[in-house]
């Protein structure tokens, strides 16, 4: 059971005080409080776990300081969607809103290699007026003599180029929970030039040790990609470690599943996937087309099949495309043959914006034929 607290009532108010006092007395129930950060304030709520079957809701909702009550109807308590469930989705970000409305693209380096190649893919990138992009300094490798990365080495000149560029935000992997500590001390040093949003990759979206310890923080957002071998319940439920730790600022991210029938693709594209995770869930979905088609291949129609995968998901309804590029693709140190120019960045967006166009053309179809 959800309890959506009144906005007047603020953390340290005596009301709430008494309602978590009184709400821990009940039998067989444990209350835990949230602080959900909206764009305008930061707003209450509290989670009832255990056997809240026996609780009369109107009960609950009649106490002081309580607005709203939702009986939770799925297993992702907190960033799942609920009967009758009016909660807004997403949050805001560096003065960007992420939210199952919103688009953004973060195309960039899938490796950061050298302070030129990040110095020309940012330049490219504000060039077309962009304000986020992609960026590993942490590179997780299939094989140990593959390069791993350069780490917290590149991120002052990362950060600071960012900020000469005027991004705003940055998605960066990281796989240790070291890595938010390096990156934390980083952005410090440099003067907080951008903001971070923290990649979980996919060979990690069950690492719960991770999870939770970026649960644990509320500073930076969380993009977890969906794990490759693993049911998108599975995933969800990856999510919501995050949500339960305390940080609910998720982007679940599509990313392709291993197996392969998704041959000769490097894995089978599932962004069909994008409107039934938005159902299930309040998270902004994003999509990675790069990730899942895993090559350059023209189609006989004149267009890469990778901008196939990316239209397809934005059609569908997606929030976020995150996307590799990379200025030499022949001289990249992971993932060059899945890599766009920067030639073709100009091209990219403006497949996007017809593919997002097309997007919301259907929902206006499709919302006045639900009215007559
Ligand atoms: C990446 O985005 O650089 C990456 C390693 O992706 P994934 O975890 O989806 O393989
Ligand atoms: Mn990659």
């Amino acid at each position: 059971m959800i309890l959506i607290l009144d906005p007047q009532i603020s953390s340290d108010d005596e009301r709430l005080d008494y309602l978590m006092k009184h709400l821990g007395q009940l039998p067989g129930v444990r209350a835990q409080l949230h602080q959900v950060t909206g764009s305008q304030q930061t707003l209450s709520e509290i989670y009832l776990i255990g056997d809240t079957h026996a609780l009369d809701q109107q009960e609950i909702a009649a106490l002081e300081g309580v607005d709203r009550v939702l009986r939770v109807s799925s297993d992702y308590r907190i960033l799942g969607r609920h009967k009758d469930d009016q909660r807004g989705n997403g949050f805001e970000y560096q003065g960007i809103r992420f939210d199952q409305q919103s688009l953004h693209i973060f195309a960039g380096l899938c490796a950061v290699d050298t302070p030129e190649h990040v110095d020309q893919m940012m330049a490219a990138l504000a060039a077309q007026g962009l304000q986020c992009t992609r960026m590993g300094a942490y590179k997780p490798r299939t094989n140990p003599y593959s390069f791993q990365g350069h780490g917290a080495s590149c991120l002052p000149w990362v950060f600071e180029a960012a900020g000469r560029h005027g991004i705003k935000v940055i998605a960066m992997e990281v796989t240790h929970e070291n890595h938010l500590k390096e990156i934390e001390q980083a952005l410090e040093a440099t003067g907080n030039p951008c903001g971070v949003i923290m990649q979980v990759g996919t060979r990690n979206t069950q690492n719960f040790e991770l999870l939770k310890a970026l649960g644990r923080q509320q500073r930076f957002p969380v993009l977890l990609k969906r794990g490759f071998g693993i049911t998108l319940e599975e995933s969800i439920n990856a999510a919501e470690y995050l949500a339960s730790e305390g940080n609910d600022q998720v982007i679940f991210c599509l990313r392709g599943v291993k197996t392969n029938l998704g041959d000769p693709h490097r894995n089978l594209v599932d962004f069909a996937h994008v409107p039934v995770v938005k159902s299930q869930t309040r998270m902004p979905v994003c999509i990675d087309p790069s990730h899942s088609v895993g090559r350059r291949q023209t189609s006989e129609d004149g267009i890469l099949d990778l901008l196939h995968a990316t239209a397809q998901g934005v059609i569908a309804g997606a929030n976020m495309v995150l996307v590799d590029f990379h200025p030499e693709p022949s001289t990249a140190l992971v993932d060059g043959a899945q890599a766009l120019t920067l030639e073709e960045l100009p091209l990219f967006v403006e497949d996007v914006r017809i593919a997002r166009r097309a997007y919301e053309e259907r929902v206006a179809l499709h919302q006045t034929a639900s009215q007559s």
